[in-house]
């Protein structure tokens, strides 16, 4: 395969990708449905930061934020089925247990993590340790202005710990797992093995119902990470895909196409991959590792453990054969 020269890099030679927006197929039909797939994300995006903007304090809990995420899901769910982006990606029996298992488990661990961070004890360590005076400078800045940075700082963090998976093996080993997956779909971003969400998840605190506003603010400004793995084809508009991170990027992140997976780290702001050069804008059909080898839940649960036992032992166990003289 040649590949896509994409800056010194050639992107594609190991497995078809689509380079350049103006290559990127259109959501075709009726006037109506391209209406819908171009202002979908940007509609409900100011909607959810205006909905939390305004919200009455009662209403803007992080149950609320819960119960609304929840929702959204079943609705992104509906449009996949409505105006897939690929057929190859549709949802297989097989495909939704798995998925159904790994959103289970995030649901789980979040209630687990949330019983503890809410809990009165954790409360009051937090506000005698924690000195929410040093903040202030923080909180006096406009509410919009305190989410963006949030979302951004949690963006930017996301980032290089992404890269890092990438490049240390230690974290690839976790992180591998969540790479063997063959298709998109919205719950996809739940599987992989749960090392990974203790690494990925390090920000997770902000799920607690005393929770300021601006963290709620916040994930509506980087909710849009929700569309990184959705099977759904959009017409992004242009500003759209300048800043934010959408399945197109990601589908290439999951190409088979080694090259092709060392881009587009970031989980919602694309902007950071574009200041740091990691940035390629295309899309890919055909996702996995190894050619796409589907692994089984007991595998994707075990295999950060018995790959990096191989490593070592073939690492250090080949020493004494070695010293062994044939002959
Ligand atoms: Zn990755
Ligand atoms: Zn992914």
């Amino acid at each position: 395969m040649d590949g896509v020269r994409v800056g010194k890099r050639m992107i594609g030679t190991q497995s078809p990708v689509t380079i350049g927006w103006e290559n990127i197929p259109k959501v075709e039909g009726s006037q109506l449905k391209r209406f819908v797939f171009t202002w979908f994300q940007p509609f409900f995006w100011f909607a959810f930061i205006a909905f939390w903007y305004y919200a009455p304090n009662s209403l803007a809990t992080a149950s609320t934020g819960l119960t609304i995420g929840i929702g959204f899901r079943l609705l992104l769910m509906a449009l996949e089925w409505i105006n897939p982006r690929f057929e190859s990606w549709q949802i297989t029996w097989k495909e939704f247990v798995t998925d159904l298992f790994y959103v289970g488990l995030g649901y789980t661990i979040l209630r687990i993590v949330d019983s503890y961070i809410g809990s009165d004890v954790l409360i009051k360590v937090m506000q005698t340790h924690f000195h929410f005076e040093s903040f202030k400078w923080f909180t006096g800045l406009p509410l919009l202005l305190q989410a963006f940075l949030i979302a951004f700082i949690f963006d930017f963090g996301q980032y290089w710990m992404h890269r890092g998976m990438h490049n240390w093996y230690p974290l690839w080993l976790p992180h591998s797992v969540h790479h063997y997956i063959t298709q998109l779909n919205v719950n996809k971003g739940a599987v992989g093995n749960p090392v990974e969400l203790f690494l990925i998840g390090l920000g997770v605190g902000g799920f607690f119902d005393f929770v300021p506003r601006a963290f709620l603010l916040a994930g509506a400004i980087g909710g849009v990470g929700a569309y990184q793995h959705i099977n759904v084809r959009f017409n992004s508009p242009r500003w759209w895909r300048f800043l934010f991170n959408t399945t197109e990027h990601h589908s290439l992140h999951h190409s088979q196409d080694y090259e092709a997976t060392r881009s587009n780290y970031s989980g919602s702001f694309i902007f950071i991959d574009r200041m740091f050069g990691t940035c390629i804008d295309g899309e890919a059909e055909l996702l996995g590792m190894e050619g796409g080898r589907r692994m089984s839940i007991p595998e994707q649960m075990t295999y950060p453990f018995t790959e990096g036992w191989k490593t070592l032992k073939e690492k250090f166990g080949r020493v004494s054969t070695v010293a062994v003289p044939a002959e």
